[in-house]
């Protein structure tokens, strides 16, 4: 039998119960939940897209000219004229030959990760990468090596003998530390050991680069040493989805391959056509990065005079490390009380031990959103 209840009750005692919060209604940087309004940190809707009066209203266009859902897989007939605008308009805006949608991003990985690998192939996965890139590499039965960060620039000397086939893989900025991955080192590893690079852009696309193509843009990295390249809609782009960009070869054998875009209803067409508006707005509107940009000077700066203990982060993703998991909670819990809706990582999101505050600066944020947090986290302090 299974032991349900024991094992609930032992998640609850080492402070890793989780439990979900429904959101009434969104407006700006605000959230109500349970009737009590709060200013959101906790979102990946970095440039405040999700409810951006020209995004709502290019989904509504997108249901009256499309229809509600797509009705079958893009293989059959769900693949319509609004998922192939927006394929072309990514792969555009990202100077590469082909972009290829999926559902969402934990698809993408599972299913272009599987597409290409076998039991054969090695995989170097950064240990600190998302959860879907290591259960694409367990999915494929690939060998599998993971690296800390640190150990990149000496890995060559750990793998005793060149992998014949295989990928380097690795998210760009760390979703719970939000330092952004050496792609220089890694791409020297990639051209010694003959491996082409993934890259997942989940938190870099629409948010890194003076122009918002992401972390490449942001770190001058070249598309041509980053074979594959995942990106997700539902953070920057205010949407939802992913997509996989990479050569005319790449995108024709995931189509032929990949289970969870094969087997799998495609995204409504008025999410695509709604996407290709976020597109347009993280093209055209570049204040609202240089906005984040402050705030995350600002944030910084304030806290580092509170004596805070952050991580080497100079993005969104700002984490405040605690470390006791009850600890956490309760910080999230008092700022929740001064209306401040803050997460709270605990393992195994992240290593015992390091629990955190996780804090999302995003575009429709005010300095006076920061400096609210800061005098709440100084009060919390004392
Ligand atoms: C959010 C995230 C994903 C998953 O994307 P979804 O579209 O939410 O499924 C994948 N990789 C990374 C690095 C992420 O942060």
């Amino acid at each position: 039998m299974l032991n349900l209840r024991d094992t609930l009750a032992q998640q609850r005692q080492q402070g890793l119960y989780r439990q979900r919060q429904a959101v009434s209604k969104r407006d700006g940087s605000h959230i109500i939940v349970e009737g009590k309004s709060y200013i959101n940190f906790a979102s990946n809707d970095y440039l405040g897209l999700a409810n951006d009066a020209r995004l709502i209203a290019a989904f509504k266009e997108g249901a009256d000219r499309y229809g509600v859902g797509s009705g079958a897989a893009q293989l059959t007939t769900g693949y319509s004229s609004a998922h192939q605008a927006l394929e072309e308009r990514i792969a555009d805006f990202l100077g590469r030959p082909r972009a290829l949608l999926f559902g969402s991003g934990y698809m993408a990985n599972l299913g272009v990760i599987t597409a290409l690998l076998s039991r054969n192939s090695t995989i170097l996965l950064d240990r600190r990468s998302h959860a879907s890139l290591l259960d694409a590499a367990l999915l494929s039965r690939a060998k599998l090596k993971r690296y800390h960060t640190q150990e990149l620039a000496s890995l060559h000397q750990r793998l005793n003998t060149t992998p014949s086939s295989g990928l380097i893989i690795s998210d760009s900025v760390f979703s719970m530390d939000g330092d952004i991955a050496p792609l220089p080192t890694l791409i020297v590893l990639s051209k010694e050991q003959q491996l082409p690079v993934l890259i997942d852009d989940a938190h870099g696309f629409g948010v890194l680069g003076k122009n918002g193509r992401g972390c490449l843009e942001h770190l001058a990295v070249s598309n041509n040493d980053v074979e594959i390249y995942v990106g997700t809609l539902g953070k920057a782009c205010g949407t939802s989805g992913a997509f996989v960009c990479g050569s005319e070869a790449l995108i024709e054998t995931i189509i032929q391959k990949a289970r969870s875009f094969i087997y799998t209803t495609a995204a409504p067409p008025a999410i695509a056509h709604a996407t290709l508006c976020s597109i347009d707005i993280i093209e055209k509107e570049s204040w609202r990065r240089a906005h984040i940009t402050e705030l995350i000077t600002r944030f910084r700066q304030g806290a580092a005079q509170l004596g805070l203990s952050l991580t080497n982060s100079d993005t969104s993703i700002q984490a405040v490390l605690i470390g006791n998991n009850d600890a956490a909670i309760a910080a999230s819990e008092y700022l929740k009380s001064q209306g401040l809706y803050v997460s709270a990582i605990r393992p195994p999101t992240v290593p015992k031990n390091t629990a955190r505050l996780r804090i999302t600066l995003c575009s429709h944020h005010q300095e006076n959103d920061v400096d609210q947090l800061l005098s709440a986290l100084e009060s919390w302090q004392t």
